[in-house]
């Protein structure tokens, strides 16, 4: 089901006063940016308002039969198009569906509106069948898709979609917005929450959730354990399986990123409190040239499972562990 979101977050109005200011509206539509920005919150919210019978420059006016139906998570000329399971593809059937709901009569006599997420989930079969409904709109029929990839996308998708970039607050806004979602978090944490998620406030809050400060700490205190020889890397590779993957290859991307900075002779980091030591004491013992090789070797693996490449997480862990080891091991 989709949010239940009458207006966008606050770093994402002016866009919508824009779009909501328009006579004419595309029959498609690319809502792209960086993963937690609030993109599906905006598509759900342009979604409601598109539907309601009596909208106004804020949102849906949440009264009128349309908005029943679809807070109610019932109406049908609203459809959602999402992987069966997180992570999955979006297959041809999913796009099939699609089409037959464009190409059947509004139920409600209004517009109907597909949202599809994330689009860079669907395999190219469905791809295929989707870039036939664009090329043929619909008339009253909106496609609003969602992608943190937009990259990834055939070209002839995007280019058949208004694309509108979806961006992220600044850092004091983001740090507000987020200071009102978690109250009870102290400010430490949330800025740490937030570092994690790049900035991107529903990611810090979606990390906050998972308990990633917790897994950091231990994340840390396994690092500095693995450099002193008081763990091995597979045994440590093992003590990580509950932590999720992608976070493990953020945090090493990010060290890596300051060992660069330091390495070419920048005074302080900023954004890791939590290893300044670590890394200053790295930075001190490795060469730049080793440093970009390994850095080589993250991005790519990085790619194989931002690719949903098969990865042996115990070998691949153990692996990177090990080589992480021998860079502070040199000479
Ligand atoms: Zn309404």
């Amino acid at each position: 089901m989709l949010e239940q979101a009458r207006t966008p977050l606050p770093w994402h109005e002016p866009l919508w006063a824009a779009l909501a200011a328009q006579q004419q509206f595309a029959h498609a539509y690319l809502f792209c940016g960086p993963a937690g920005a609030g993109k599906r919150r905006f598509a759900a919210a342009f979604a409601g308002w598109l539907m309601c019978d009596q909208p106004g420059p804020q949102g849906p006016c949440q009264q009128c039969r349309s908005c029943l139906l679809r807070q109610a998570g019932s109406h049908p000329d609203l459809l959602l198009i999402e992987p069966e399971e997180e992570g999955k593809a979006i297959r041809v059937d999913a796009i099939r569906q699609l089409v037959g709901f464009i190409n059947q009569t509004a139920q409600q006599g209004g517009r109907k509106v597909v949202v599809l997420h994330p689009a860079e989930a669907m395999n190219q079969n469905a791809a295929n069948a989707l870039l036939k409904s664009l090329e043929e709109p619909t008339a009253e029929t909106y496609l609003l898709l969602i992608s943190d990839q937009p990259s990834r996308l055939l070209p002839t998708i995007r280019s058949r979609c208004r694309v509108q970039p979806l961006g992220l607050p600044g850092l004091q806004r983001a740090q507000d917005w987020l200071g009102a979602e978690l109250p009870d978090v102290d400010d430490s944490q949330r800025t740490l929450l937030l570092q994690m998620a790049m900035g991107a406030p529903l990611r810090a809050l979606d990390l906050h959730q998972q308990g990633a400060v917790a897994q950091r700490e231990k994340v840390v205190d396994g690092v500095k354990a693995l450099l002193k020889g008081q763990i091995s890397a597979p045994r440590l590779a093992e003590q990580w399986n509950s932590i999720a993957l992608d976070l493990l290859l953020d945090w090493f991307a990010a060290w890596t990123l300051e060992l660069l900075k330091l390495n070419q002779g920048a005074q302080e980091t900023a954004s890791s409190a939590d290893m300044d030591k670590v890394l200053g004491y790295l930075a001190s013992r490795i060469q730049a040239s080793e440093l970009l090789d390994w850095q080589d070797w993250l991005l790519q693996h990085r790619r194989q499972f931002d690719n949903k490449a098969n990865l042996n997480r115990q070998l691949f862990l153990e692996k990177l562990l090990a080589r992480w080891k021998m860079l502070a091991e040199r000479r």
